[in-house]
């Protein structure tokens, strides 16, 4: 049995190497690193992918969230509310930017932001939300969404886990992740869904004025070379990265369907077992399984992840310490036990491994060494 790991990028690789390797010697070839061809191809073909107007290809997916909130025109002193159990991203470029990030609680059953919990965030200076689809299942969006109409709120979606992942309104309409909001953003980091052989990101919306905005913010502010209309920033893909991206583009829907195998063989393995919780799955939304995250009860966490470690069994802690019991992220508003369900969660999540190559046989092994500790 091979080696089991988190992510298995290597074997990835194997399978597209020569589609890969001959995007990569067609740009080092053409000398376009930087704006090239493939650069403007990957990003029609994800607009084609993801049925949306725009996708404005960035840096990176943390690029592509404060490009996104500088574009809204917010003031200093502006609330943004982000849910406190998840990635760091959003909070801390609302905080670079000088805005306040609010943070709220989560969903125990979906790890999600609780509507709830925003609604009760809302307040006279709000002025967007900032939805996480935390480990690749759609947030709550048709009640965010009609809670951000009602108090005249932007939404900008972080879709860094969940690229691709369908949501069904009440209505019948589906729409990718990331393409509800006013603005959705996704990070091609290696590690995630659709990722590269380095850092990159998009932008993606369907409002012509703020795709303008976002791609002139992108590029120093420039509309008109050497003409600054405001502060920018650098951030782009570059055109290896853009080449790997269009290979693996094609085979993305693949990978969610290996992905999801392998999350319906841990369902079938845990199903029955008190003391672990699977991942929920809405019927609104798709899951595309960033990761696979289990919440254990009434078991030592470090003692399963010790055992499974000695096995060859990698696991991780998404997230071990929510936002606002984080150094840079505590202040005066915020106390220990304000925000009792991402609390329990940082406590009680074990994710498994979850990509796209893990075989019958790891998984089997993988499943039987959980159940061998209970
Ligand atoms: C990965 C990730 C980001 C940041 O993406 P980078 O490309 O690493 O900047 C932001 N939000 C979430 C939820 C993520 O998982």
């Amino acid at each position: 049995m091979e080696q089991i790991q988190m992510v298995d990028l290597r074997g990835q690789y194997a399978r597209i190497k020569s589609e890969v390797d001959a995007g990569i010697r067609e740009v080092i070839d053409s000398a376009a690193f930087v704006k090239g061809g493939k650069v403007a191809e990957f990003q029609h073909e994800l607009e084609q992918y993801l049925g949306v107007k725009h996708v404005i290809p960035v840096g990176n997916g943390t690029d592509a969230l404060q490009i996104a909130l500088m574009a809204l025109g917010l003031k200093s002193g502006d609330e943004v509310i982000v849910p406190t159990f998840t990635f760091v991203a959003a909070a801390e470029v609302a905080a670079l930017l000088g805005l306040v990030p609010v943070l709220v609680d989560v969903d125990v059953r979906t790890f999600n932001v609780s509507v709830e919990a925003v609604k009760r965030a809302i307040t006279p200076r709000t002025k967007a939300i900032v939805p996480v689809h935390l480990f690749g299942q759609n947030a709550d969006m048709e009640a965010l969404l009609s809670l951000a109409a009602e108090h005249g709120l932007r939404v900008v979606e972080d879709a860094c886990q969940s690229i691709g992942a369908w949501y069904t309104f009440s209505d019948g309409r589906r729409v990718r992740s990331g393409c509800m909001g006013d603005v959705g953003c996704t990070s091609f980091f290696p590690s995630k869904n659709l990722g590269c052989y380095g850092d990159g990101g998009a932008i993606f919306t369907n409002d012509d004025s703020l795709a303008a905005a976002m791609r002139a913010i992108a590029n120093h502010g420039m509309t008109v070379r050497y003409h600054h209309d405001r502060v920018g920033v650098n951030s782009r893909l570059d055109s290896i990265q853009a080449a790997v991206l269009q290979v693996k583009l094609r085979h993305l829907d693949e990978y969610g369907a290996a992905r999801k195998q392998a999350a319906a063989w841990y369902d079938r393995a845990f199903a029955d077992v008190d003391k672990l919780v699977v991942p929920v799955r809405v019927p609104q939304s798709e899951h595309v399984y960033h990761q696979y995250t289990l919440q254990l009860n009434g078991i030592d966490r470090e003692a399963l992840r010790a055992y499974l470690a000695e096995r060859g069994i990698p696991t991780m802690i998404y997230y071990p310490v929510p936002l606002h019991l984080q150094q840079a992220y505590r202040d005066a508003r915020y106390q220990p036990g304000d925000f009792p369900v991402a609390e329990r969660l940082c406590q009680c999540v074990l994710s498994l491994p979850m990509h796209t190559e893990l075989s019958e046989e790891q998984l089997e092994y993988i499943t039987r060494s959980v159940l061998e500790y209970i």
